[in-house]
């Protein structure tokens, strides 16, 4: 279930539901094209796909559900369907942004474009005393940038990776990650002033494999340990929410945790909300609350991951991302509302077409509702 079969020739690929980011990119950097999957290596195709799929070429190529032509799917009464634009387009939509409730997937069907195999590649990481400054100029500057750039700002700690020196690991910082999805000198020249917002406590961008970007982001989240990542969109990133932010990565009970700003924007938007199930695509940026710890206090990582999504939807945040809902959600929060949003009522129809015991439930679930 983890073949990848490339057709470089037409620009598609067929790729098999056991697949990661890494086996499908292994594959298509040989051709030097790419699809967009999710930003670690490790990511899972399928539930990273079926969720909408937000990865490091998100602004130029758009979502992972953007260049899916179509797919094979084994409904639950064991019905083979092909589902694509022309047909069952009501089952393509759905399983666009839906997640895992209406089908078993066995084979995806994306576009690929020409990225890598290097791109212009940003990691710089600023003190965490500065956080306030260095998020505002970040905003400006993520606003302004091309669409071949996607960025990540994270607040939190410089993490024990292998290229960290040892003097550095540890320290309060706020990183900028990011990818310029085009030529790899005017990569970095767009990435410059990303570099340049203070002094860094380390500056690690250089041109580099597109494949070799996603492992770092394996690396950042090795396999083990324990994740609660929870999510919401912000359209604008205020004095408020920046302060918010930085407070609320600086109360985390574990030092491997951290506050994702991701931006959007770009090749996301230029697709209307209702074209796919995935809603939130006028967003600015989507922040995480990236509970991440080894072992202790499992309860204080999970709760801690809870109260920073309350704290940031006080000031603006809604909606939520497929993938990062967290563990244990509060027994007030409708979290499949958040993820669909206006799209969850057509949603709750289809289920009822393909899958009405509803035995796929184990997904930001859908109730089946007749229409
Ligand atoms: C460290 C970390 C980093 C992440 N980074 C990103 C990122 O950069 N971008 C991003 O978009 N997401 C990211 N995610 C979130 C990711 O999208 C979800 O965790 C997603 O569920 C992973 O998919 P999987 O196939 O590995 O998961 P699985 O646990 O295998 O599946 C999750 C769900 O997907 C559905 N599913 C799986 N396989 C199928 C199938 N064949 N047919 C139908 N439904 C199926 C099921 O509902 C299943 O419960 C990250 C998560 C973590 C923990």
């Amino acid at each position: 279930m983890n073949s990848v079969r490339v057709d470089p020739r037409r620009k598609i690929a067929q790729v098999g539901p056991g697949c990661r980011a890494r086996d499908v990119l292994q594959e298509t950097q040989h051709h030097e094209l790419a699809t967009p999957t999710g930003s670690a290596g490790d990511v899972g195709i399928p539930g990273s796909t079926l969720g909408g799929g937000i990865g490091w070429i998100r602004r130029k190529h758009g979502l992972g559900i953007d260049a899916l032509r179509s797919v094979d799917l084994v409904t639950p009464e064991g019905e083979l369907v092909y589902a694509s634009p022309e047909r069952n387009a009501d089952l393509f939509w759905a399983v666009r942004g839906g997640g895992g409730n209406f089908s078993v997937v066995t084979n995806f069907e994306f576009d690929l474009y020409e990225v890598g195999p290097i791109v212009g590649g940003l990691g710089v990481f600023y003190p965490g005393d500065e956080a306030a400054a260095v998020l505002a100029a970040y905003d400006e500057l993520a606003s302004d940038a091309p669409e071949e750039v996607t960025t990540l700002a994270l607040k939190g700690h410089v993490p024990d990776l292998p290229p960290m020196p040892d003097d550095l690991v540890g320290e309060d910082a706020v990183a900028i990650l990011g990818c310029y999805a085009g030529d790899p000198e005017a990569g970095m020249d767009a990435l410059q002033p990303f570099r340049e917002i203070s002094e860094p406590l380390l500056d690690m961008s250089e041109p580099m494999p597109y494949l070799q970007l996603h492992e770092l982001g394996t690396m950042m989240f090795p396999e083990g340990r324990n994740y609660s990542h929870r999510s919401c969109y912000v359209d604008e990133l205020s004095e408020e929410l920046i302060d918010a932010i930085i407070a609320h990565a600086d109360e985390a009970p574990s030092p491997l945790a951290g506050v994702g700003v991701w931006q959007l924007g770009g090749a996301i938007g230029d697709v209307e909300p209702d074209a796919t199930a995935y809603p939130h695509r006028d967003a600015a940026y989507m922040l995480t609350v990236e509970a991440n710890w080894d072992e202790g206090d499992d309860d204080a990582n999970i709760e801690w991951a809870r109260d920073g999504d309350d704290r940031f939807r006080r000031l603006g945040g809604y909606g939520a991302y497929g993938g990062f809902t967290g563990v244990e959600p509060r027994a007030d929060e409708d979290v499949t509302e958040r993820v669909y949003g206006d799209n969850s009522d057509r949603l709750a129809a289809i289920k009822a077409r393909y899958d009405a015991s509803n035995a796929l439930e184990r997904n930001v679930n859908v109730t089946p509702v007749d229409d």
